[in-house]
């Protein structure tokens, strides 16, 4: 395997890293800058340009010039509306309900916008290496949904890339800080980017990074905070001049750049000029805009948007059970949480030390180049078990949504159910998938739908259809349905746009091979899920009497079981860990004083 690079593709900026032996580097591109705007421009005659030379045409030709299209990935026309209200470049709808750009006459969808950065980013690291670079880790925000995280992993095959895994940032923020530290802990990674908000509470060891929980928002980043001085700065420029320009594409873009410019100066001073000369003409000659705006106002601006990023702080540490004294630590990630009011309110709610030790804008890829380093073996893995931060389900009777994998379920993960029909001898049981936490079916997201067919004839609620749900280590989800009388059965990947709807198959002639088909696996699955539930109800009743510790250890194994079982299916294997669960559910016992047996548990 060749060198696997890391990549945390961003909402304003992109970064780069590899692992140079045992030390994270990151990646300098070829204007010798060690991030990457995630820019796109045009010129007319269709040349393109990605990076700082794309920024900088921002100004002269924003209709071209297409920032911040994470926004953008994976997402239907109707989730977008109010960025796409935001975006200087043209926004469509496309044929199917997706979103699309309009360059030069032509259509792009999003994830074939990020594929020319990432294109980019190939080059640029092929170019620093004297190598050729084909195996990825692209990151995401945790809080990107199943259509999000496939759009990403299109983006790096159109860019010629092996996407080996897509990992959530903060779990790759956690990464950086497990390789660094090698310690044990609760951390929080309070991640405030350009476009994005995540958080999520983890318990990290010296050989495990476990996510207790995560929480975010996907349409809330410093680019909002830009949008509210903008608004500032239209209104003051309204009252003084008595000229409305928010229509104009143009001085809208100069004001976004001297919006975001004051930001950061207020990251460091109390307050700055704002200074826009020529910024319109009328016919009493040109106008210029120049204000002052000071910390405290700027914070008044901001303050709805910082709050709204603990709101969901709060709701991840209920999530994980945890009060906010719980934590060790807080790793500070994403350009945003250098706002000292930011930090301010973070060391309030937190209780904890701050960790500014990490560069925000660089520990994400960091962290994704130290997990493919562990994928190829160069430096020692540790067991990643991150969670899904949506519930998944199926629509049943009465328009109701039946939850069948909880959200915060540690992944990967599959679960079963058995559903029935609605009435007498019907031969097509619809199966729609949602994600999404309302018991009202309409009010989730529907991630796409099939139709299984052939069910055998028989009274209402007699058939036994199985439905299975599987989420990959990318968090990418797969739904298949199987009647388990006739033996038929269908399936769907829950895709992009263009890949949902039934993965149509021949079901007639060739039934799907599903797990458990085979009579000897069947049966040695069957003995280890057994033995799983069971132990998970041993947890559950004698949690009171098992010190902290153990609970964390059960916790472990009932995980590396789960994670096992997902992935084996060779007999040896599942034998091996029938033999350890037994062992391990001895060992507990035995220290409860239920059972005689203690024996080591590795
Ligand atoms: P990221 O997506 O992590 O690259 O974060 C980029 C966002 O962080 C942009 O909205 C920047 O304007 C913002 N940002 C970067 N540095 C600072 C700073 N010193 N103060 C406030 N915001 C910042």
């Amino acid at each position: 395997m060749g060198k696997v690079i890391g990549i945390d593709l961003g909402t304003t900026n992109s970064v780069c890293a590899f692992m140079d032996r045992h030390d994270p580097q990151i990646i300098i591109n070829e204007e010798g800058g060690r991030v990457t705007p995630s820019v796109v421009g045009f010129s007319k005659m269709g040349e393109r340009f990605v990076g700082d030379v794309a920024k900088r045409q921002l100004l002269i030709n924003p209709d071209n010039t297409i920032y911040a299209i994470k926004r953008f990935m994976g997402k239907r026309y109707k989730e977008a509306i109010r960025e796409a209200e935001m975006a200087n470049y043209d926004v469509v709808e496309t044929p199917e309900g997706d979103v699309g750009v309009v360059v030069n006459e032509r259509i792009y969808q999003p994830h074939e916008i990020s594929a020319m950065i990432l294109q980019k980013i190939k080059k640029n690291a092929e170019d620093f290496l004297g190598e050729t670079v084909e195996d990825a880790i692209i990151t995401v925000p945790a809080y990107f949904t199943d259509r999000q995280r496939q759009a990403t992993k299109e983006a790096g095959a159109i860019a010629g890339l092996n996407v080996l895994r897509i990992i959530n940032e903060p779990t790759a923020a956690a990464l950086a800080y497990v390789h660094e530290r090698r310690c044990s802990s609760v951390i929080g990674v309070y991640d405030f980017g350009g476009g994005t908000f995540d958080i999520s509470i983890l318990r990290v060891d010296r050989d495990v990074a476990e996510v207790l929980s995560t929480r975010g928002n996907n349409s809330l980043g410093g680019n909002d905070i830009d949008e509210r001085i903008v608004r500032w700065l239209i209104d003051e420029f309204e009252r003084g001049q008595g000229i409305d320009v928010s229509g104009d594409r143009v001085v809208l873009q100069r004001l976004r750049d001297a919006a975001e410019r004051a930001k950061l100066d207020l990251s460091s001073i109390t307050e700055t000029e704002i200074n826009l000369p020529f910024l319109v003409a009328d016919a009493s000659g040109p106008k210029h805009l120049q204000t002052t705006l000071t910390r405290n106002t700027f914070e008044k601006l901001a303050m709805p948007l910082f709050e709204e990023t603990f709101k969901e702080c709060r709701m991840a540490l209920e999530d994980a059970s945890m009060g906010p004294n719980d934590l060790d630590e807080v790793i500070l990630v994403g350009g945003s949480s250098r706002i000292p009011r930011v930090q301010e309110m973070a060391r309030n709610l937190f209780k904890c030390p701050l960790n500014k030790s990490f560069n925000p804008d660089e520990v994400v890829a960091v962290g994704a180049a130290i997990q493919g380093a562990m994928l190829g073996g160069e430096v020692k893995a540790v067991t990643l078990l991150d969670v899904t931060n949506y519930s998944l389900g199926i629509e049943v009777e009465g328009r109701r949504m039946a939850t069948l994998i909880p959200k915060n379920t540690t992944i990967p993960t599959v679960t079963n159910q058995l559903v029935s029909s609605v009435v007498d001898n019907q031969k097509v049981v619809r199966i729609h998938v949602l994600q999404g936490e309302n018991p009202l079916a309409g009010d989730n997201v529907s991630l796409g739908e099939f139709e299984l067919h052939g069910v055998s004839p028989a009274p209402r609620g007699v058939p036994r259809i199985e439905v299975r749900f599987a989420i990959d280590v990318d968090g990418i989800v797969n739904v298949s349905a199987r009647d388990q009388r006739s033996g038929r059965s269908e399936e769907i990947t829950i895709a992009n746009q263009a890949a949902i709807g039934p993965l149509k198959r021949d079901t007639e002639d060739e039934p799907d091979q599903v797990l458990g088909d085979d009579p000897q696996l069947a049966d040695l699955r069957g003995k280890v899920e057994r033995e799983l539930v069971a132990l998970e109800a041993l947890l559950r009743e004698q949690r009171g009497q098992l010190h902290q510790k153990d609970i964390f250890e059960i916790e472990l194994a009932l995980k590396r079981g789960r994670m096992a079982l997902l992935k084996s299916v060779e007999a040896e294997n599942l034998e091996e860990l029938l033999v350890y669960l037994q062992r391990f559910h001895d060992h507990v016992q035995g220290k409860l004083g239920v059972g005689s047996a203690s024996v080591p548990i590795h």
